[in-house]
């Protein structure tokens, strides 16, 4: 597994880590797909594809959707024909079940793929989560100290109100690394074991974090 990854690679990171950022800049600067399972889900059930007509009706009622019809979803984006020369995957596998469906997966295949896993300390992440913010009217996203907006508690792009999301206030930070320790960390083992995991320093900048992660698979 650790041999012939091309250019497939999973982030790993717990909430605050910058994850998702960094999955964006470096699918971009490769020219590869950033597979982000949460909008992979939402285009299933949008183009209602054989799996997403499945997570459909447990959406629609509120309920979690099945394991295996989040891995029938993932199985659907590695099969479109955008990810041939490799991709980011974000957000998946979440759990050892999908690891492990995912190893079969790409088995079959002979491919490999390799696991970035992006390193912080707890008291960053607070300090990130906390001074994070959101436009009430388009979403974009702010940082109190590292990327602020011109005018205190105003957006930037529309003039909206800034607001702390809910995910991001202390008491749901704890909740937030409690689900990531019980259910992602042991993937850390996993592909440990499996030789293809790379620790990132993800302590510093985003310009930082995004030179370590050029530097480690260069
Ligand atoms: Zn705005």
């Amino acid at each position: 597994m650790d041999g012939n990854h091309d250019n497939r690679y999973i982030f790993l990171g717990p909430p605050g880590s910058g994850k998702g950022t960094q999955a964006k800049i470096i699918a971009e600067k490769l020219g590869l797909p950033h597979i982000d399972m949460g909008s992979t889900i939402r285009a299933a059930i949008r183009n209602e594809t054989p799996a997403g007509v499945e997570a459909k009706r447990f959406v629609e009622v509120g309920e979690l959707v099945p394991n295996e019809i989040v891995i029938a979803m993932a199985e659907e984006r590695l099969n479109q024909d955008d990810t041939q020369n490799g991709y980011i995957l974000d957000g998946y596998p979440r759990s050892l079940d999908q690891a492990r469906a995912l190893e079969n997966y790409l088995k079959s295949r002979e491919l490999g793929i390799m696991v970035l896993n992006l390193q912080v300390t707890v008291g960053n992440i607070i300090e990130r989560l906390t001074s994070r913010l959101m436009c009430s009217g388009c979403s974009a996203v702010y940082n109190t100290k590292t990327n602020p907006p011109k005018v205190e508690g105003v957006c930037d792009a529309c003039g909206g109100k800034l607001f702390v999301r809910a995910d991001d206030k202390p008491e749901t930070i704890q909740n937030r690394f409690k689900t990531y320790e019980d259910e992602t960390a042991p993937l850390i083992g996993y592909y440990s074991e499996r030789g293809a995991i790379i620790n990132i320093d993800a302590d510093g900048s985003i310009e930082n974090i995004t030179n370590n992660i050029v530097n480690a698979i260069s």
